[in-house]
């Protein structure tokens, strides 16, 4: 069983999969993680972001200890993962280590749950299950505003949704997997609803799989 989960920053993927991903005894991947993770050795190989050779050299010089990093859910981060998840090179270094995953999840799970952008268009595009789940643009920025508030109190809720549309706007518009539901994707906005609402609904979806 490959669930697939893709959407804009701050929707509620996270959640919804590490939720389905534990109820339903499957492994759980975060592949945003990869690119967070490439973006931080590039920042402090103290190159640029958008420098596609230099995305790219890090991309597959990425070791597993990268992703057990505590440092990468920063604004500077996000930003670095978005600017190099538009170079080519860096998507084609990180594809097979995501196929594998889901063709031989760790553990001897049964399946795996990955959540992303392109899960469900690249990735696995043979997913059993595929969600695109959404919300508003100020519920997602007042979502993570709160979030990212736990850590520091002073974050401004303007520069938060500023920042979201601002990776949303690139993530959408890069020639390489571009942010877009699949076409058998199931849609879910989230707005309305709290993470016990989405869980319940997903995983109605699923068991009727
Ligand atoms: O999901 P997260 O916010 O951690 O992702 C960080 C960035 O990584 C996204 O804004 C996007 O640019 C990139 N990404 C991607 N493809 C994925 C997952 C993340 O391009 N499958």
């Amino acid at each position: 069983m490959i669930i697939a989960i893709d959407g804009p920053a701050a929707a509620g993927k996270g959640t919804l999969a590490r939720r389905l991903a534990d109820e339903l005894g499957l492994a759980y991947l975060d592949t945003g993680l990869l690119y967070r993770a490439t973006g931080k050795r590039v920042l402090e190989a103290g190159a640029d972001p958008e420098d596609a050779a230099a995305a790219e050299a890090q991309a597959r010089a990425l070791e597993p200890r990268d992703l057990e990093r505590t440092d990468l859910r920063v604004d500077e981060v996000a930003q670095a993962a978005s600017k190099v998840s538009a170079v080519p090179g860096v998507r084609a270094a990180l594809l097979d280590f995501q196929r594998t995953f889901a063709a031989t999840p760790p553990g001897g799970a049964k399946g795996a749950v990955l959540d992303g952008r392109d899960v469900g268009t690249v990735i696995c595009p043979g997913a059993d299950v595929k969600f695109f789940i959404t919300a508003s643009d100020e519920v997602r920025a007042t979502r993570r505003h709160k979030e990212l508030q736990e850590k520091d109190p002073d974050v401004i809720y303007a520069r938060v949704l500023e920042e979201m549309r601002e990776r949303d706007a690139r993530d959408k518009s890069r020639a390489v997997a571009p942010l877009e539901p699949a076409e058998d994707a199931i849609l879910i906005d989230t707005s309305g609803m709290n993470a016990d609402e989405v869980f319940a609904q997903a995983l109605d979806i699923v068991s009727n799989k």
